[in-house]
């Protein structure tokens, strides 16, 4: 059995006092939530605070990327030993708007994955094709080169230490979620592209949907059998609406 995961992405929102009035909101009902792990991935600057505030509380946090290096002359990049600092439990890795806007190759998120991984965090590894690619009918193409290139670079069992999330880029932030059988058809997709190099990783693989899912629409994502949890966006800012989507978890 796979407990479902809801981790929100806070990308760049956000500042200290809406973050504490958040995380207050968010413990305020976790109470409610029964079977789902919960997780806050958070702008690298407010990690400690979130530390500060969740430490006594069942909500892990992580962060929204990692260098693929240990340490040295690589300005403005964050490492995983400082990622331990700070009781970082996540980390996401390959994220869409990381990859588009920040040059990031297949090659350089098997190596930010891996680098979290050997370091004790575990990587959420985001995966998904753009619209152009959906249609020219290249997704299946597209995301099994992306965990390929982890697979082969960390190989298929190192998977188990992290997660995978399925965020089709078209999805991100534009209110066109995935239907529940869109969603469901590639998250299958995935368990079995990793299930053709290892059965039993597949098997308890967790793995996410990320895409406008809300409060209003979770419940069906999640009921899908291949679907684990949420990575949120939007809704993970409004303490209700991301309890919601918690609780359509478990
Ligand atoms: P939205 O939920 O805002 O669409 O963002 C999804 C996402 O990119 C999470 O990583």
């Amino acid at each position: 059995m796979r407990q479902p995961l809801v981790a929100g992405n806070w990308k760049m929102n956000g500042d200290r006092a809406t973050n504490e009035a958040l995380l207050n909101g968010i413990k305020a009902g976790i109470g409610d939530v029964e079977q789902s792990e919960v997780a806050v991935c958070a702008p690298f600057v407010y990690l400690a605070d979130v530390q500060r505030q969740l430490e006594a509380s069942p909500i892990r946090w992580g962060s929204q990327d990692v260098s693929a290096e240990p340490k040295g002359a690589f300005t403005g990049e964050v490492s995983v030993t400082m990622l331990k600092d700070f009781g970082c439990h996540y980390a996401i890795v390959g994220h869409s708007e990381r990859r588009s806007l920040h040059g990031e190759d297949n090659d350089t998120v098997a190596r930010k994955f891996a680098a979290a991984r050997e370091g004790g965090i575990r990587p959420i590894l985001c995966v998904g094709e753009t619209l152009a690619e959906r249609e020219a009918d290249t997704t299946e193409q597209v995301v099994g080169a992306q965990l390929d290139a982890v697979m082969d670079a960390v190989g298929p069992a190192a998977l188990a230490d992290g997660v995978i999330a399925y965020e089709p880029v078209w999805a991100i932030g534009t209110g066109h979620t995935a239907t529940p059988e869109q969603a469901q058809a590639m998250h299958a997709f995935i368990r079995q592209r990793v299930a053709d190099r290892d059965a039993a990783t597949a098997d308890a693989l967790r793995i996410l949907y990320g895409g406008s899912m809300k409060g209003a629409n979770a419940a069906e994502l999640m009921a899908q059998s291949d679907i684990d949890g949420g990575l949120i966006g939007g809704a993970s800012l409004d303490a209700d609406e991301f309890l919601t989507i918690c609780r359509a978890a478990g």
